[in-house]
């Protein structure tokens, strides 16, 4: 594993680089406006050898100085932190764009000499750098270097400039001319760091803009983005009748394999689509789909300093099934995120004794907000509040089986106890999906780790296998209208790199069926007589105790087994609504039921009034609890690590006036 191991090697060349900072003087970024200094264009300019050693295979050997920037010698641009930034560019950017950001980089501090002239780089070839690689910076939070502005230190075709990257565009052509092939999906099958991550999910929004696009929904403890990918084909709208569905990974730091295989469905997703696979086509043109590959991304980067260390044969005696067992499991405050979210599953046991109780919508408890909630729950929490998700799953490792709610007891003294949701059968129609597809899950003979799943066929009811309250699974069903199942991807929680493509290939079809699962059931819209879409009214199904409520737009989805179902629409101040309908064994497609509902005057329904009304289940951190908390930590220790991005360091070792057109804003 090759993760992270570049940086102490990195730091020593920059200390040495760093020591022979300071001496010459030159003009800083802005300082030029300012009238602080001139660049000396004309002042001895001369054709020299080429001397920089980082540009050694520009194509072409004599150089000019003063540069362009303006130092005056090879020792001042080999002081500078241009310079600096360059030789650790391919470190800083896990090698994303090295090449062409180098090239060009050189075109600016070791401009091409001819005929005693100066020649300048093309702006263009500088425009093209610039919208391929600027995710690479925006990745480490890092801003676009000055040095490299297009519009500042290059010039037009019309002024004569050179393309300082056609060698290396050549070289490309030739490397791609090599693959004969049908075209297809290439995707490499290697970890990713959290800024690898970041900048592929970018780069993959980025390659297919018209159907995705990237947003974070909030950052971690250690102020690291929380960051989505979304494939719709109309990204960042909901669309009427379109259902939505999440996948989680990473939530433990150190289940590191869903993260991986996220960041790998994202790439196939993209790539496929554009190379006009129908079915991933027919998804993302049905589907709005949301993938968070790490809720935890601190702990990530524990567990995978914790590998790297046992990467020394020394350790290594146990194999890879060892590493990572639970350092990095919780976040970096301590808190396991899967125990973290509000324990409505004991409030919906409390409903029992209730005659017509139901279990969904279930308010936030007030006092849930004065224990400590981690930035990771609570960002997570928003996000299914504020998406009308219908469907969900969370891949986590250790086991090899899918379990799904509830996963809290309904037996305080029970702590393996088949607890069903009450609806039981479309959960594990859900987790059949997912286990079936699987190349070995849903096998009785495949070796487990440890649980006991005899003759389940790969999957198992939460609270069965072991009961635990604050998980994330119940959640969603008990709060909002999304069900979602927890993946156990294997025993090996970090497996070796060399596992990752066949574990690609294990899930790659239960990854694809699961997402298509979200068509299951029946959708449709619940208007009022003039065809406005109702808010908020509720769909029942009988013998289901959990209701689905209609989104904005008046729009719901209501996974079902098939079978006959009788639904009733109710929305207060309207005349209720029932229907009868009968979903066949064989739908690709959700079964297509609207309501149409009478406007009548407000009368209570007596079954309304022990149950807590909407008011109560709007309240959000009503006291602000969380702003408070969080502010208190960054008061204490936080601050500083929050002000300046990791690299920091890298360019103040000497105490040099360090490069602030690195930091963004
Ligand atoms: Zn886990």
């Amino acid at each position: 594993m090759h993760r992270e191991h570049t940086m102490p090697s990195m730091f020593i060349l920059l200390s040495v680089l760093a020591a022979g900072f300071g001496a010459p003087r030159r003009c800083e970024p802005g300082d030029e406006a300012l009238g602080r200094c001139r660049i000396p264009e004309e002042e001895n300019a001369a054709c020299t050898d080429m001397a920089l050693a980082y540009c050694q295979d520009v194509p072409y050997s004599s150089i000019m100085f003063p540069n362009i920037i303006g130092h005056r010698n090879r020792v001042e641009a080999e002081l500078g932190a241009e310079y600096l930034l360059m030789s650790v560019m391919h470190g800083l950017l896990n090698g994303e764009c090295s090449e062409e950001l180098r090239l060009l980089g050189c075109s600016v501090l070791a401009p091409r000499c001819q005929a005693g002239r100066m020649l300048k780089p093309c702006r263009s070839s500088c425009e093209a750098v610039r919208k391929g690689c600027s995710h690479a910076f925006e990745g480490i939070e890092m801003a676009w270097p000055y040095f490299l502005d297009c519009d500042r230190f290059f010039v037009s075709d019309q002024e004569g400039c050179y393309d300082p990257l056609s060698q290396f565009k050549a070289r490309q052509q030739i490397a791609y001319a090599n693959f004969t092939d049908e075209p297809s999906t290439i995707i490499q099958f290697t970890y990713h760091t959290n800024a690898q991550m970041w900048s592929t999910l970018k780069r993959t929004a980025a390659k297919c803009a018209h159907i995705s696009r990237t947003y974070s929904i909030g950052r971690s403890v250690e102020g690291k983005d929380l960051l989505v990918i979304e494939f719709s084909n109309n990204p960042g709208e909901h669309e009427l009748l379109e259902p939505e569905m999440k996948y989680v990974g990473n939530m433990h730091g150190n289940e590191v394999l869903g993260r991986q295989l996220l960041i790998y469905l994202t790439e196939y997703l993209c790539s496929e689509y554009l190379l006009g696979n129908e079915r991933i086509q027919t998804l993302i043109n049905t589907t709005r789909i949301h993938i968070l590959p790490s809720m935890n991304p601190d702990g990530y980067e524990l567990a995978a300093a914790e590998v790297a260390d046992r990467s020394d044969p020394e350790f290594n005696q146990e194999g890879h099934i060892f590493n990572g067992w639970t350092s990095g499991r919780r976040n970096t405050q301590n808190i396991d995120l899967n125990r973290n979210f509000p324990a409505l599953t004991s409030v919906a046991y409390s409903r029992h004794r209730y005659r017509r109780f139901r279990v969904d919508h279930i308010p936030i408890p007030d006092s849930y907000w004065f224990g400590q909630v981690a930035p990771e729950t609570y960002a997570v929490m928003k996000w299914i509040r504020s998406v009308p998700f219908v469907l969900s799953a969370s891949l986590h490792g250790g086991e090899l089986v899918v379990s799904y709610p509830f996963d809290f007891s309904r037996h305080p003294q029970e702590d393996k106890m088949h607890s069903p949701t009450p609806d039981e059968q479309v959960f594990k129609q859900l987790a059949r999906t997912y286990a079936d597809a699987h190349a070995e899950m849903a096998n009785n003979n495949t070796d487990r780790c440890g649980g006991s799943f005899t003759n389940r066929r790969g999957i198992i009811n939460g609270a069965e296998w072991y009961s635990f309250a604050g998980g994330m699974a119940d959640f969603n069903y008990l709060h909002s209208n999304c069900f979602e199942v927890t993946v156990e991807l294997g025993c090996d929680k970090y497996p070796s790199e060399e596992a990752l493509y066949p574990e690609w290939k294990r899930n790659k079809e239960s990854l694809l069926s699961f997402m298509e699962a979200v068509h299951q059931g029946i959708k449709g819209v619940v208007r009022d007589q003039h065809g406005n879409g109702i808010k908020g009214a509720t769909i029942s199904v009988r013998g289901i105790r959990h209701d689905i409520t209609t989104a904005e737009d008046g729009d719901y989805w209501r996974m079902l087994t098939p079978g006959m179902h009788i639904l009733t629409v109710t929305a207060s101040g309207y005349s209720k609504a029932v229907k009868r309908i009968n979903l066949p064994r064989s739908m690709s497609r959700a079964g297509r039921v609207d309501f149409v509902l009478k406007k009548v005057p407000y009368e209570p329904d007596v079954d309304d009034l022990y149950i807590p009304g909407m008011e109560t289940y709007e309240r959000f951190d009503p006291y602000n609890q969380f702003q408070s908390y969080t502010q208190r930590e960054l008061g204490e220790n936080g601050e500083e690590r929050q002000e300046k991005p990791w690299w920091w360091a890298y360019f103040t070792q000497s105490g040099n006036s360090a490069p602030t057109w690195l930091l963004r804003n």
